[in-house]
């Protein structure tokens, strides 16, 4: 009997590595190669990394070490990274980690079958080439359709942007939107295959069809995805304030399957820090986009961004961050600590807080955001929230779904009920998920 090939793939990093990495499994699959979930039963071993900080990269390399020892005792364990780091390293990184068989970029995931192949036969291959065309969507595989309640659809990659700390338009390339009917159509195939919710994704999904002439706008391309038949709810990350545009706000008010949820990173509360930053709104901007948005969706679920010690922010500075998050109250914030990455603007600019300013102040903000997400929770208890069903829960004696504005809730209930969205009385608001009962299924 001939043995079943085992792929084990990790990843790191945000959506959109999330989203490459399900094509990824399509495509070995196409190979012969099954997950795994044991790195010890593996055949080749995946990592999609991610380079948006300096510690997921030294992470990175930290753990392609314990592959290291595995590819010594079998030699013909085939080891491939892919994603940002492998983007932005691209030879380098078989210098660092000789034991590597593979390394494709984030625009080279049509060559992976071909690489993978010559690895089997012994071959080490390097692909990092952008391609800055539409082919870049056409040449890249579609997630398998099969299964799942929930799924990311790519819309647009890249990003013109050039925020000053940022290293995504150096590892992503530039802006280019997938067009309408090819979005339409993946949105129709995933439907087909019992999909319930699909997010749209890109790195500034604002910016969608801005290049490409003929292409509608981003709030168009909802309208047309929110027609299609069996897709019951409907989100999209991420979100440049600078590019919110009012017809994008008013498409909250509009289309009743896009759910009360936004993400949309500030970053900073201090206009100077903001302007350095290179994110081209101020902070009176930005607040005026929230409130647009609080008032065509009443209730909306805003999440944020913010970075801490970025060079130049002073204590007044970090205060005006404080003030931001207690006017907008995020029902949750992702915050870190600047971390330079090389061939950015921000990382020639002279840095005088110190680390333990930096590390002081993220621990004040994360608490102020903590007690905020707490508050926000408790407050919902009581309402009835329209839950998409995702599964069982991680305990395994519940349900684990989302409300509209993406706050994660338990519940109890069959499993039949996954796929559907359900109205939940909300019993008890947790720090990280909300309870509650199921009143109409
Ligand atoms: S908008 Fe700014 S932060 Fe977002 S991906 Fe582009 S450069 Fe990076």
């Amino acid at each position: 009997m001939i043995k079943a090939k085992k792929l084990y793939l990790e990843t790191f990093g945000c959506q959109m590595n999330v989203s490459d990495s399900e094509k990824i499994v399509t495509l070995m699959k196409g190979m012969g190669y099954g997950q795994t979930q044991e790195p010890g039963e593996a055949d080749l071993v995946l990592l999609n990394t991610c380079s948006i900080r300096a510690t997921a990269e030294q992470r990175m390399y930290g753990h392609l070490g314990k592959f290291k020892s595995m590819k010594k005792k079998r030699p013909e364990l085939i080891i491939g990274v892919g994603g940002c780091v492998a983007q932005q390293e691209g030879e380098e990184l078989l210098k660092k980690a000789p034991f590597v068989d593979l390394v494709f970029g984030t625009h080279n995931l049509h060559l992976l079958q071909k690489m993978v192949a010559g690895a089997e036969a012994g071959k080490k291959s390097v692909a990092t080439d952008f391609l800055d065309d539409e082919k870049r969507f056409d040449l890249f595989p579609h997630a398998e359709t099969e299964g799942g309640v929930t799924r990311f659809v790519t819309v647009m990659q890249g990003c013109d942007n050039f925020c000053a700390y940022c290293i995504v338009p150096h590892v992503r390339g530039r802006e280019i939107s997938r067009s309408a009917d090819k979005v339409v159509e993946e949105v129709a195939a995933l439907a087909a295959a019992g999909v319930t919710e699909v997010t749209l994704l890109g790195q500034n999904v604002n910016s969608y069809g801005f290049k490409e002439d003929a292409a509608p706008d981003f709030a168009e391309l909802l309208f047309r995805v929110a027609e299609v038949d069996g897709i019951e709810r409907l989100r999209f990350t991420t979100s440049h304030p600078k590019d919110i545009s009012a017809r994008l706000i008013d498409c909250f008010a509009q289309i009743p399957k896009l759910a009360p949820h936004i993400h949309l990173p500030a970053q900073s509360g201090s206009d100077e820090v903001l302007k350095r930053m290179n994110r081209g709104y101020t902070r009176a901007d930005y607040l005026a986009k929230v409130r647009a948005l609080e008032e065509a969706c009443p209730g909306i679920q805003i999440t944020g961004d913010m970075i801490v010690g970025f060079p130049g922010e002073d204590e007044a500075a970090f205060r005006e961050t404080m003030a931001l998050i207690e006017e907008v109250r995020y029902a949750d914030l992702f915050s870190f600590i600047y971390s330079p990455r090389p061939g950015t603007k921000a990382a020639g600019f002279p840095d005088e807080v110190t680390r333990k300013e930096k590390q002081g102040r993220l621990e004040l903000l994360q608490a102020a955001q903590k007690r905020i997400t707490l508050e926000r929770n408790q407050s919902l208890v009581g309402s009835v929230q329209r839950v998409l069903v995702e599964g069982a829960s991680s305990s395994g004696d519940s349900l684990f779904g989302r409300t509209g504005g993406n706050r994660g809730t338990v519940l109890h209930g069959d499993l039949a009920l996954a796929g559907r969205i359900v109205e939940v009385r909300i019993t008890e608001g947790l720090q990280t998920l909300l309870k509650g009962e199921v009143v109409h299924a």
